[in-house]
């Protein structure tokens, strides 16, 4: 910044002073929140585009503050994870996917999104397989998704950790794939069951050759590592066209569904199962 000149400087220090006054408010808001009232889970389906049947769903969290309004989850799981307020959200998030799983039918799934603090204590994460054993819910149902920034922070207890997890049945996935600067000798230490390669490889795949050459490589990738691989944010038909001529099979995306409340969730599954 020093170089860019003196307006510059003075521009980019009123946005920086603006987006700690709006951490610093957004944190204050989140510690002050009901969470049970506040804050609820919509799920998106993931599509086996084979078989026109999904087998699991992701679940997204919103919160509705009765003092700031909607606000996205892009900005309050920052917010929170920078306060580490996210190991208390967490846990709430959990039982609430576990309640909503309960109504489904018994082959269909939940991926549940865990943060770097989430899985860098033992205790937390202890805490997390308490609330999954105490819930009746077959683990073998639950999906964790964490994502290689997540498992950076502190790369040997995330390892320790995911085993706990995976220890109960639950399975674990790789999210955000390609985002992050990991490397293919740090993925092989995780015990992955998953990678999910990120929508942003999506976006232009009929308009880019490196786009293809990237997800067919990493769908050649989970296959020689025998993982399954789910190809995240496809918005249209010539994107699945393509993506199903790479040989993907698990799609999530608008194309398919938006995130549903939880209660359009079983309209979704039935009128699938009816086509
Ligand atoms: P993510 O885990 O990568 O989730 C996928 C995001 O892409 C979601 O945004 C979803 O609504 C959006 N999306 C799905 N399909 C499409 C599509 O076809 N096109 C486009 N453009 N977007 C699509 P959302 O719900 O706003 O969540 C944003 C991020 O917030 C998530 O990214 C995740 O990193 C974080 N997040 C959300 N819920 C939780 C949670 O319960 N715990 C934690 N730790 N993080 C969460
Ligand atoms: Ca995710
Ligand atoms: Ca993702
Ligand atoms: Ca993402």
């Amino acid at each position: 910044a020093k170089r860019t000149g003196r307006l510059k400087t003075v521009v980019f220090s009123d946005e920086h002073e603006r987006d700690v006054r709006e951490a610093a408010l957004l944190e204050r808001t989140l510690r002050a929140a009901d969470l049970e009232a506040e804050f609820s889970l919509v799920f998106q389906p993931i599509v086996d585009s084979q078989e026109d049947r999904t087998p699991l769903l992701e679940c997204l969290a919103r919160w509705h503050s009765p003092v700031l309004g909607a606000v996205s989850p892009g900005r309050f799981i920052e917010a929170a994870e920078q306060s580490g307020f996210i190991s208390t959200l967490t846990p709430v998030l959990l039982r609430k996917a576990l309640a909503a799983i309960r109504h489904w039918p018994d082959d269909v799934g939940i991926s549940f999104n865990l943060s770097g603090h989430d899985i860098c204590s033992p205790e937390r994460v202890l805490a997390l397989v308490g609330i999954l054993m105490a819930s009746g819910v077959s683990p073998r149902r639950v999906e964790f998704e964490v994502t290689e920034t997540a498992l950076m922070m502190d790369l040997d207890a995330a390892i320790a950790n995911l085993h706990s997890l995976k220890a109960t049945g639950a399975c674990i996935s790789l999210d955000d794939f390609g985002t992050g600067y990991s490397s293919l000798s740090q993925i092989q230490k995780l015990p992955l069951d998953k990678i999910k390669v990120d929508g942003s490889f999506v976006r232009d795949l009929a308009s880019s050759e490196a786009s293809r050459k990237i997800v067919r490589s990493v769908n050649a990738l989970s296959r020689d590592l025998s993982l399954s691989c789910v190809v995240e944010g496809v918005e249209t038909r010539e994107q699945l066209d393509i993506l199903q001529g790479i040989g993907c099979r698990l799609i999530q995306g608008y194309f398919y569904s938006r995130p549903l409340p939880e209660a359009d969730v079983p309209a979704f599954l039935a009128a699938q199962g009816a086509a």
